[in-house]
């Protein structure tokens, strides 16, 4: 299914020229238009899920085996040392473009880019009351 306000939908049904580096009949994977690093590309389903909740799982299976694909190309091409894999659910986490897709940033010594997070603490007895709430969830 298509969202016709969806700019992601847009672009991987090729409405919207992008700079395609990978397309197949169910993903179109192109260069970011705001790269965080040479060769920042987006995994994008041809078919449109708002995010990881929503997205189908045989299509996330043959996702992330695209992505790979994409990825090794990626390292191959550009010599990049390191790669972070980023996918943003949600406005909070940073997500601006609500139409699934997978980040593949590839990561040079002077890229001055610094994708972390600030470690926190954790007691034991939290983290399994935490644990248990999840279990909780997944069992229902
Ligand atoms: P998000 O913040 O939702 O995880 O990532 C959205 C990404 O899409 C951003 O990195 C942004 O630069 C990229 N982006 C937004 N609009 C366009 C566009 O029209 N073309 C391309 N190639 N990238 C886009
Ligand atoms: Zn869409």
């Amino acid at each position: 299914m298509r969202d016709d306000n969806c700019i992601f939908c847009k672009i991987a049904g090729g409405d919207i020229p992008s700079t395609t580096v990978y397309e197949d009949e169910q993903f179109r994977v192109f260069l970011d238009l705001s790269p965080a690093a040479k060769g920042h590309a987006l995994v994008v389903p041809k078919e449109h899920f708002a995010n990881l909740f929503e997205i189908d799982d045989e299509v996330l299976r043959d996702l992330i085996v695209v992505a790979k694909k994409v990825a090794i190309a990626i390292r191959d091409a550009l010599g990049c040392e390191g790669m972070n894999i980023v996918q943003n659910n949600g406005p909070l986490a940073g997500q601006t473009v609500f139409h699934f897709h997978l980040h593949i940033i590839p990561r040079y010594a002077d890229d001055g880019q610094n994708i972390n997070w600030v470690p926190g603490t954790s007691d034991p007895e939290t983290q399994v009351k935490i644990a248990e709430a999840i279990k909780g969830a997944l069992k229902a």
